[in-house]
């Protein structure tokens, strides 16, 4: 394969500058930048060849030598080696630590915002909500639907802003470059100070036809209806950040998050406990020592529990597995229900006889535990529903 000429590739003439070389070459690498011609290998290949162009004639010695014998002179010597196919090799990144001077270092920080696809317009900015969930939605998880305002990407002109491809032209400001530059001298030498275009607000471009719809915006203000899936097993503060819901970018540029931060409703029934929840049942005196079925509320509804007789007020009752199913399938929590007994005051002449009939019964003293004295309270039984 035949490499073309040098000066050929940065379009100078034999006797340029160095700051004509300098310049063209510039020129070019802008203009067929990678990160400007996303999925072009034509740019790309011309892009390399101007890098390999400039790396020889911006070199003074390597460019006598090249006059002298052209390609033969530079290549093999170090360097860059056999041409085109050989630059393969070499990343861009090389290249850009290699030419950093002459951009200034604010070209690699630019290229690397823009690392991969880049998107021509703004990026969106990122968004936060908050959602209310009920103890029930966040035991078994469920779905929502948000209805967000937000910018919205123009379906019209499809984000560009243009109404057609055709009406976009380069911005003559920055040539395309998306900035523009300032070189003062100090006392510490030159300083480059770099801005972003202010004709074509740093996007390179500029719209001939806007679209009418948004105004050559690419977006516009909207409400747009979210889905949210919500695992069970969630907590108060937990958040799910949805990638490319939030605010549309401008012009084609990508859009922001949507950042849903979860908060927990106070349920009338239930005390939350990691998995488990905590019910409390109040039973009357007779109930609790003669046992009974009584209905308690579960994450999924009433369910019947069966008291035995003899029931300590404290005791807590455990109802496998009807607690919240845990995040990430980390398990099942349990209900517990706290009894307590209600103990009635006033009593009438007659049911007072009753009482201290009990009171004389040796079998009603206190002093008669079941328990060996130990974790009375808390001691835990599992009922079945
Ligand atoms: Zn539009
Ligand atoms: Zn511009």
């Amino acid at each position: 394969m035949s490499k073309p000429d040098y000066y050929d590739v940065l379009g100078v003439s034999k006797d340029a500058s160095e700051d004509e070389i300098k310049k063209a070459y510039r020129k070019k690498a802008m203009k067929f930048h990678p990160d400007r011609n996303s999925d072009d290998p034509e740019a790309e290949r011309k892009f390399k060849e101007a890098s390999e162009a400039y790396e020889v004639l911006g070199d003074e010695q390597k460019r006598q030598r090249y006059d002298q014998f052209g390609h033969r002179g530079v290549n093999g010597g170090g360097g860059f080696g056999g041409g085109a196919a050989g630059f393969e090799d070499i990343g861009f990144d090389d290249i850009f630590s290699r030419f950093s001077d002459i951009f200034g270092g604010d070209f690699a920080g630019g290229r690397s915002r823009s690392r991969g696809r880049r998107s021509s317009g703004q990026p969106g900015s990122d968004m936060k909500l908050r959602i209310e969930l009920s103890l029930e939605e966040i035991a078994f998880g469920t779905e929502k639907k948000l209805k967000v305002k937000k910018q919205i990407k123009c379906d019209e002109c499809n984000g560009t802003g243009a109404e057609s491809e055709e009406d976009f032209e380069m911005c003559g400001t920055c040539n395309g470059t998306g900035e523009v530059r300032q070189v003062r001298k100090t006392m510490l030498g030159q300083m480059v100070n770099v801005q972003p275009c202010p004709e074509c607000r740093g996007e390179g471009r500029i719209i001939r036809n806007k679209c009418s719809k948004c105004s050559g915006e690419g977006r516009y203000r909207g409400e747009e209806t979210v889905k949210v899936n919500v695992p069970s097993g969630v907590s108060e503060g937990n958040y799910i950040t949805l990638r490319g819901k939030g605010n549309a970018g401008k012009r084609g540029g990508d859009a922001g998050s949507l950042v849903v931060l979860i908060e927990e409703k106070e349920h009338e029934h239930f005390e939350r406990d990691g998995n488990d929840i905590y019910y409390d049942l109040v039973l009357s005196m007779p109930d609790a020592i003669l046992g009974t079925e009584v209905e308690v509320p579960t994450l999924k509804g009433k369910a019947k529990i069966k008291i035995e007789e003899g029931t300590q007020p404290g005791r807590l009752l455990r109802m496998k597995d009807k607690g919240i199913h845990g995040l990430n399938r980390s398990g099942i929590g349990d209900q517990f229900v706290r009894v307590n007994v209600y103990m009635p005051k006033d009593l009438s002449d007659e049911e007072r006889e009753h009482v201290e009939a009990l009171r004389g019964n040796e079998h009603f003293s206190a002093t008669n535990k079941e328990d060996d004295g130990k974790g009375f309270f808390s001691k835990i039984k599992d009922v079945f529903t």
